[in-house]
């Protein structure tokens, strides 16, 4: 049984946006899956799906298996319990989810307490323990968020992540907030800290080569698709979808925002989740895309093994996706 399994997964927000269209998924313990693609290809929404975080009048439809049991059909409670202590994520801007008039120390503690993981002095004593394990004075507990830098109050947000010993991290952009030499920090930390404890890691970006750095397995989004899956540094360095090979040949550099909006070499945008093109939704922006492009829809296929892309130059066509994957 996989950590975490995703199975056709279907999100439509209320105004009709299909931000995530049929995108299966799996994440074994120990395993780094990275989640890459432009700013609106939907790897957000994925990630508040798995935790059923999105606004109320979504609909949601397919499995988010974790650890065997569907997250879309639990009861609250259920979920509530599965938050923090079954998977945890960790958001970009840190100074927005870390409240600004309470002390860090209580709000580490509070996943906790919550979740009944130890007594207040217990949770006072994690605390500081966790502090130190991503790098920061047990000390610090006391600060308010604005007396930490960016990249600590990160650090508190990781730790916080870790708070009730979760086997899952979900990272939407853990470092996109943060300059240059922090980013690097951060993501060897984050990296530590699941290899340390064996957990599994989603790690979204825009960024490609620090997803190849970082993780064991690539998933490229477009359209709220996966339109190429497999080992990170092949899907880096010889991508098989002409969308896996514009965002790895746009070489973005960390920290580089514009690269976020559009990869050199690759005119245009993403479409717009409500108003769709017809056949390939690459089409419109592809460099080789041939007639049928736009008439006919492309699902993954076998490139090689253990490796998919949705593509029309690639391979034969496979029915049960993720028999190529196990
Ligand atoms: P990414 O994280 O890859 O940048 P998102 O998941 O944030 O992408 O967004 C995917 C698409 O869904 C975008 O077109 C975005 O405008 C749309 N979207 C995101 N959140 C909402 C929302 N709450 N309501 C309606 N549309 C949304
Ligand atoms: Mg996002």
């Amino acid at each position: 049984m996989s950590l975490l399994d995703v199975r056709n997964l279907e999100v439509t927000y209320a105004g009709g946006a299909r931000a995530v269209r049929g995108v299966d998924l799996s994440v074994e313990a120990g395993q780094k899956l990275g989640i890459a693609g432009e700013s609106g290809c939907g790897k957000s929404t994925l990630a508040l799906a798995l935790l059923r975080l999105l606004p109320a009048g979504t609909k949601v439809s397919g499995e988010i298996l974790l650890n065997g049991e569907d997250v879309l059909t639990m009861k609250w409670g259920q979920v509530r319990a599965v938050r923090w202590a079954g998977a945890s994520i960790v958001f970009q801007g840190a100074m927005h989810s870390l409240n600004a008039v309470h002390r860090i120390g209580d709000q580490i503690a509070e996943p906790i307490l919550l979740h009944k993981k130890a007594t207040p002095s217990g949770a006072k004593k994690r605390v500081g323990e966790l502090l130190e394990h991503v790098g920061l004075p047990a000390a610090r507990a006391d600060a308010y968020p604005h007396e930490l830098s960016g990249g600590q109050r990160q650090r508190v947000m990781i730790a916080m992540a870790l708070a009730c010993d979760p086997g899952l991290i979900i990272a939407d952009e853990p470092t996109t907030a943060l300059d240059v030499m922090i980013q690097a920090q951060i993501l060897r930390l984050i990296e530590q800290l699941v290899s340390d404890q064996d957990l599994g890691l989603v790690m979204i970006s825009h960024d490609l080569a620090v997803l190849s750095d970082t993780c064991d397995r690539l998933a490229v989004m477009y359209a709220g698709r996966v339109v190429e899956e497999g080992p990170a540094s092949q899907v880096y360095e010889n991508a098989r979808h002409p969308y896996g090979k514009a965002l790895s040949a746009a070489f973005p550099r960390i920290g580089d925002v514009a690269s976020r909006f559009a990869p050199r070499g690759l005119p245009g945008d993403p479409p717009d989740p409500s108003a769709l093109p017809t056949g390939c939704t690459f089409h419109p922006r592809c460099p080789v895309a041939l007639d049928v492009c736009a008439t006919e829809d492309q699902e993954l296929r076998n490139a090689e093994p253990g490796r998919r892309a949705a593509c029309v130059h690639v391979g034969a066509a496979v029915t049960d996706a993720r028999s190529t994957t196990a």
